[in-house]
Parts: structure tokens; C-alpha cells; sequence
């Protein structure tokens, strides 16, 4: 059992794409907090889902994004989608470990749900953007950095592509965003290459329960 206290100073500041800020927190750890990250079309959810389908028992957190539903997408499943000033009630209140700008819209962690689980002692897994897990580094320095790296590149575009949900300027954002984010890659405590979905997760798993 990981036991050790975190506490991160507020600032309302815009954050930028380096050095985004958080919200205040104050907590204790009792468990492991795992941080998957790695750049947008590597397969991170896709990975998270087979996760909450074969190890029910790693609680996952669900963020909350101004973005819209993709279609399939649940609220409250896959993200609590909400508007830009609840956003901000959320940021103010203090309500959010981290939170950062993606692709023109903001995406969070509530703090309340992770706290509660972690207290209980549940294993939590947050699959969140590098700029978000620079900022749980600093709230939370024992949390596990994981980053979920694409086969290659060419692979990287080609699921971008593939997926086909969003209009070019916003793949180009996000091919933008991907670059940067694999250049993050050095600042994690361990890679992992996405070649299967079910490696990747047990390996994963293998490093929540170590
Ligand atoms: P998407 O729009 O494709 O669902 O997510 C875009 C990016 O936002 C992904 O890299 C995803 O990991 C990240 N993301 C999702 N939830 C959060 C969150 O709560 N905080 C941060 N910082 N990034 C998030």
C-alpha cells in the first residue's frame, strides 16, 4: 500500500500546452494511481475499454471534456460532457486534480470520485493527455506514468485517419498535438508499445498490481 500525502498549489491561469495548471488538492493516497497517456489515435481508449471489460476490479475515472459526443458515445460512461461555464465552475470550485486544453476543447479530472477511491484502497487508472500528466506528477509524485506508444508513426496517422470522425483540420490538429506528445515520451516511467490490445493490457494490469 502506497501512503503518502499531496498537495498542489491553486492558480486560475489559462494553462498553456507545456505547462497547464491544476487545482488545488489535498489528499491521501492509499493505493496505487496509474496515469495512461500517450498521443490521441495510439488506442489508449481502446485499451481502457478492454480494461473495464476483463479487470472489472481497476476502477477507471471519467473525465469530464467540453467536446461533443462522438456518436456511440454515453455521458457519464465515457466522459461527462458538459459546457464551457460549467467548466468553469468546476475549475473554480476546485473540483478538478488537472485539466487542460486538447485539440480546442478542455478535458478534466474529478478530483472528489479519484479521492474516494483511492482512500478506499482501489487501484485507479486516469487516461488522460501528457499536459495532464505533467500536472498529476506534481499533485500526486508517487503516481505511475504510463505511456502508450504507437507500433510507428505511419501507424499513428493511419488510425488518425481511420477513425474518420473528424473533419481535416482537426486530424491535422490532432496530428499536430501527437507529434509533441510522443516527443513527451522520456518524462514517463515506463512505455509500452500498443501492438495488441490484450499485451498491452496485461501488461498494464501486471504494473497497477505489482
Ligand atoms: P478524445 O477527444 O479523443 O476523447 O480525447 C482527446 C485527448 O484528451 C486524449 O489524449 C485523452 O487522453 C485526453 N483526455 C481525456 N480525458 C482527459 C482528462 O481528464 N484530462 C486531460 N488532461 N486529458 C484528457
Amino acid at each position: 500500500m502506497n501512503t503518502s500525502s499531496l498537495t498542489e498549489s491553486r492558480d486560475t491561469r489559462e494553462p498553456g500546452p507545456a505547462s497547464p495548471d491544476g487545482a488545488a488538492v489535498a489528499t491521501t493516497v492509499h493505493s496505487r494511481l496509474t496515469v495512461l497517456s500517450g498521443p490521441s489515435g495510439v488506442g489508449k481508449s481502446t485499451v481502457v475499454a478492454e480494461l473495464a471489460r476483463a479487470y472489472p476490479q481497476i476502477w477507471i475515472s471519467v473525465s469530464v471534456t467540453t467536446r461533443k459526443p462522438r456518436p456511440g458515445e454515453v455521458d457519464g460512461r465515457h466522459y461527462h460532457f458538459v459546457d464551457d461555464s460549467k467548466f468553469d465552475q468546476l475549475i473554480a470550485s476546485g473540483a478538478l486534480l488537472e485539466w487542460a486544453r486538447f485539440s480546442g476543447n478542455r478535458y478534466g479530472t474529478p478530483l472528489a470520485p479519484l479521492k474516494e477511491k483511492l482512500e478506499a484502497g482501489v487501484s485507479s487508472l486516469l487516461e488522460i493527455d501528457v499536459a495532464g500528466a505533467r500536472q498529476v506528477r506534481m499533485a500526486a509524485p508517487e503516481a505511475r506514468l504510463v505511456f502508450l506508444a504507437p507500433p510507428s508513426w505511419d501507424e499513428l496517422v493511419r488510425r488518425l485517419r481511420g477513425r474518420g470522425t473528424e473533419p481535416p483540420e482537426v486530424l491535422e490538429r490532432r496530428l499536430a498535438a501527437a507529434r509533441e506528445e510522443l516527443a513527451a515520451q522520456d518524462e514517463f516511467d515506463v512505455t509500452l508499445v500498443n501492438t495488441s490490445v490484450r499485451d498491452v493490457c496485461r501488461q498494464l494490469v501486471a504494473l497497477i498490481e505489482q
